[in-house]
């Protein structure tokens, strides 16, 4: 069994977007710039905010980060104002929001959209045209390619249909020709697709719910799952039964995760490109 270790792809991607960032400073006298906005006082979504403050300093990226309570006007002026600066190149909303402010992600100016959730990214991305990509399916292929796994004409199995990982990893996947079947909660046979895969994705969000004897003996795994099980972090997949029978397998945590994380940063740089045209 090979391990598909995301360390190397997030070291490489850090040191990318480092030189990068150097490189817009001294030559637009600029560097990328990233307003978070959230409404309400969602405990996970600040220690995930705060894990993405501390990247952009250690990067050189501007880092602002707006907590709305009983304002949704100033929420929405606040992100209307983001989609307008030129200071201002990337945007990123929290989610969950109140039903009320639930089309505040359509709002998001695309150029600016560094998680890739608008309608317009999607659809740029679903016809083919460069665009940002959501970090987490963008991950998925980032390993395959940094690993040399040539998925052309390979059966890969996506778990899960999200519009941040599972459609997007999927329509990637079928970018590079591999033959996709997406399952779901609905899959009648989701064991049998599983078993004759040669590439499975497990984007479920259910903890080590897919077993090693699910898999067949060389099929490739890139678990995508983040659960939290008696504190520990744990897969969709799980690993202990799955990495005697996996041919590749990606650790949780320690695979996907870490380079999704170096991937937001790097469409923070993208998004910059965007708004300055380079
Ligand atoms: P989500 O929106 O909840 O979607 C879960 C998908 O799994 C749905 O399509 C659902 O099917 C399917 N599903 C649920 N139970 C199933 C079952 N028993 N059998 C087959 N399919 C089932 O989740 P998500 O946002 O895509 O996230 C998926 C996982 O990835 C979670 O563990 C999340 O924490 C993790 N994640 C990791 C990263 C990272 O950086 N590593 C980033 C984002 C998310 P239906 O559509 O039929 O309901």
């Amino acid at each position: 069994m090979k391990l598909l270790s995301g360390k190397p792809i997030a070291e490489e991607i850090e040191k990318w977007c480092i030189e990068e960032v150097d490189k817009l400073r001294k030559e637009k006298n600029r560097v990328p710039s990233l307003r978070v906005l959230q409404y309400g006082d969602d405990a996970a979504s600040k220690a995930y905010v705060r894990r993405i403050e501390k990247n952009c300093e250690n990067i050189g990226i501007d880092f602002e980060y707006k907590i709305f309570n009983d304002d949704e006007e100033g929420f929405l002026a606040s992100l209307k104002e983001a989609n307008e600066s030129k200071e201002i190149t990337s945007i990123m909303v929290q989610q969950p929001l109140p039903s009320s402010l639930s089309h505040a992600i359509e709002m998001i100016n695309p150029n600016k959209d560094i998680e890739g959730v608008t309608s317009a990214s999607l659809g740029k991305l679903f016809a083919g045209y460069k665009s940002l990509i959501p970090c987490t399916a963008a991950a998925v292929i980032e390993i395959i390619d940094y690993y040399g796994i040539e998925v052309k004409g390979m059966d890969a199995v996506v778990v899960g249909r999200s519009n941040i990982v599972g459609k997007p990893a999927s329509i990637l996947l079928q970018r590079k020709h591999a033959t996709v079947t997406m399952c779901h909660s609905r899959t009648r046979d989701l064991a049998g697709h599983i078993k004759r895969s040669d590439l499975l994705v497990a984007a479920v969000g259910r903890p080590e719910m897919i077993k090693g004897d699910m898999l067949g003996e060389e099929t490739i795994v890139i678990d995508v799952g983040t659960n939290f099980v008696d504190g520990k972090l744990v897969g969709d997949v799980d690993f202990e039964s799955a990495k005697e029978v996996a041919s590749q397998i990606t650790p949780v945590p320690g695979g996907v995760g870490s380079v999704t994380n170096k991937i937001l940063i790097r469409n923070i740089v993208e998004s910059f490109k965007n708004i300055y045209n380079d």
